[in-house]
C-alpha cells in the first residue's frame, strides 16, 4: 500500500520535489555453507537464523515519507524476483552478516539486471570490511549503526543530491579507495521518534518462533553498541565503542506494540548501563506490561548488580543469555573478555538461585583437544547451563582477531563464515574435531530447557 500524499511524485519524475520513494528493503536467506556437512557427511551442525528483521523494520520506521517494504528471505527465499516486479523500488537496501555478504552481492546483482534501482549495502559485514562492497552493483555503503546515517542518505537523493556527504556513508568507487567521512555516532544515532515497522513483516510473524522451545518472540532493542572490545567481536565497532541507551518510553513504546509473549531484548550488552535497565524495569512495571524477556548480560554484570537481576526477574525476565565464551581464564584472556572464570561460576550460582534459565554461549577454539571437548560438555552438564549454545572461533574480518589470525586462514569463502566452520586448521584431525562439536551442540539440543 502506498502511503497518502498531497504532492506524490514518482521518484525521479521532477528534480527537487518532495518525492515519495519505493524503498525495498531486503533480509537475506539463510546461506552460510558447512565443512562438516560437505566433507564428513555430517548433516547437524548447520547455522540456521531466525527472529524477525528488527534492523530493517527501525529504518522503515524512519522513512515515514516514503513508501517501504521489507522482503524477509530468511522466511520467504525465493521472493526477491516477485517483489522487483510487482514493486518496482526505485532504492534497495540490503543488510548482511560476513556469512551473507557474498549471498548479498548476488542478489544485488539479480535485482541491478532487473530494474535500475540505487542499491545500497548495510549491517554488520559493511561496518567491519566496507571495501568488499565496494563494486558494482552496489551503489552507497553504510559504515556502523545506519539507524540514522541511512535517514540522511534517503533524504539527499530524495533532494536530488545525488552525491550527498554523509558521514557513516560511503559511495562506492570501484577500482579506487573508498572515501569515507567518519561518524561521531551518538545518542541520535537511534533515531528513535519513530516506533519500528512491525507491521511489515506481518506475514512472516508465525516464522519468528523458536521452534525447539515452542516461544513466539518479538524483539525490541534498548542499546547499541557496548563498551568492550572482546577480540573476537565486531559489536563495538558498529558505534566506535560507544554504548547508547534507547529513551526508556520509546523501548516501552514498542514492546507494547507487540503481541507476542516473549520479547528478545537483541541489545549485545543489555544491562550495560545498570542505571537505565533499573529505570527500564521500573517503568515496565508502571506500564503493566505483562511479557516475559530475554536479555543479553555479562557475568560480571550479574555478581555486580544480583538486584538489578532480580527486579527483573520480578517484572518477568525467563532467561539470560551469557556469553560465557570459555571455561579458564588463559583463554578468556587470550579473547580480550576482561572477565574471568571465577565471575562465570559466582553468576552461574546468583542466577540459579534465582531460578532464572541460562542460555550460554560458548566458543569453541579450532585448536581444541579431546579433553578440552570433554571438560566443556562437563561443565555444562555440572554448571546446568540450560541451553548451550556453541560456535567455532571464527576471525571475522574487522576484529581485532582476524588481525592476529590473519595468517594462518586456510578457508576465505565468506559462505563458510557462519560461526559452526574451522576456517583455520583444527589441532585435531578435522573429521574428528567436527564429531565432538557435533556432539556436544546434539547433547545441548536434548537437554534444551529454557
Ligand atoms: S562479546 Fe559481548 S561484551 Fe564482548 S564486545 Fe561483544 S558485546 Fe561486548
Amino acid at each position: 500500500m502506498r502511503f497518502a500524499c498531497i504532492v506524490a511524485f514518482h521518484y525521479g519524475a521532477l528534480n527537487h520535489q518532495a518525492l515519495i520513494m519505493r524503498i525495498l528493503l531486503v533480509n537475506p536467506p539463510n546461506c552460510g555453507r558447512s565443512i562438516p556437512e560437505e566433507r564428513y557427511g555430517i548433516t547437524s551442525i548447520k547455522q540456521i537464523f531466525r527472529g524477525e528483521p528488527l534492523g530493517l523494520e527501525v529504518l522503515a520506521g524512519n522513512l515515514a515519507d516514503h513508501d517501504v517494504r521489507i522482503l524477509d528471505m530468511k522466511a520467504d527465499p525465493t521472493s526477491l524476483q516477485e517483489a522487483l516486479s510487482s514493486f518496482a523500488p526505485d532504492l534497495i537496501g540490503l543488510t548482511a552478516m560476513t556469512c551473507e555478504a557474498q549471498t548479498v552481492l548476488k542478489l544485488a546483482t539479480e535485482a541491478s539486471q532487473s530494474l535500475p534501482a540505487t542499491i545500497v549495502v548495510g549491517g554488520v559485514h559493511a561496518s567491519a570490511d566496507p571495501q568488499f562492497f565496494n563494486r558494482e552493483p552496489v551503489d552507497w555503503i553504510v559504515v556502523g549503526l545506519g539507524k540514522q546515517s541511512f535517514r540522511e542518505l534517503v533524504s539527499a537523493l530524495d533532494r536530488g543530491d545525488a552525491t550527498p556527504c554523509v558521514p557513516g556513508v560511503t559511495k562506492t568507487q570501484p577500482g579506487a579507495p573508498l572515501m569515507l567521512t567518519p561518524r561521531a555516532f551518538g545518542p541520535g544515532d537511534l533515531a528513535e521518534e519513530k516506533a519500528p515497522r512491525y507491521d511489515l513483516v506481518e506475514s512472516y510473524r508465525p516464522h519468528y518462533t523458536l521452534k525447539t522451545l515452542g516461544l513466539q518472540l518479538g524483539f525490541v532493542t534498548s542499546a547499541a553498541g557496548c563498551p568492550y572490545d572482546c577480540s573476537f567481536c565486531s559489536v563495538s565497532t558498529l558505534t566506535n565503542e560507544r554504548y547508547l541507551t534507547a529513551g526508556i518510553a520509546s523501548v516501552i513504546r514498542d514492546i507494547q506494540q507487540l503481541e507476542a509473549p516473549v520479547i528478545r531484548l537483541v541489545d549485545a550488552n543489555t544491562f550495560g548501563n545498570p542505571r537505565h535497565a533499573m529505570q527500564l524495569a521500573e517503568a515496565i512495571q508502571e506500564a503493566g506490561i505483562e511479557k516475559q524477556f530475554l536479555v543479553d548480560v555479562r557475568s560480571d554484570t550479574v555478581v555486580r548488580h544480583p538486584d538489578l537481576l532480580k527486579c527483573w526477574k520480578d517484572i518477568g525476565l525467563r532467561a539470560v543469555v551469557i556469553g560465557f565464551e570459555e571455561i579458564e581464564d588463559t583463554a578468556l584472556g587470550l579473547m580480550n573478555k576482561e572477565n574471568n572464570a571465577s565471575t562465570n561460576l559466582k553468576a552461574i550460582d546468583v542466577l540459579h538461585r534465582m531460578e532464572l534459565s541460562i542460555v550460554g554461549d560458548f566458543i569453541i577454539s579450532p585448536d581444541y583437544t579431546e579433553l578440552q571437548f570433554v571438560e566443556l560438555g562437563d561443565f555444562v552438564r555440572e554448571q546446568q547451563i540450560d541451553l548451550p549454545m556453541h560456535t567455532i572461533l571464527t576471525p571475522l574480518p574487522g576484529t581485532q582477531l582476524y588481525k592476529q589470525m590473519q595468517k594462518q586462514i586456510t578457508v576465505h569463502d565468506l559462505d563458510y563464515y557462519t560461526l559452526t566452520n574451522a576456517v583455520v586448521p583444527t589441532g585435531l584431525d578435522e573429521e574428528a574435531f567436527y564429531q565432538h562439536y557435533a556432539a556436544l551442540l546434539s547433547e545441548g539440543h536434548q537437554s534444551a530447557k529454557v
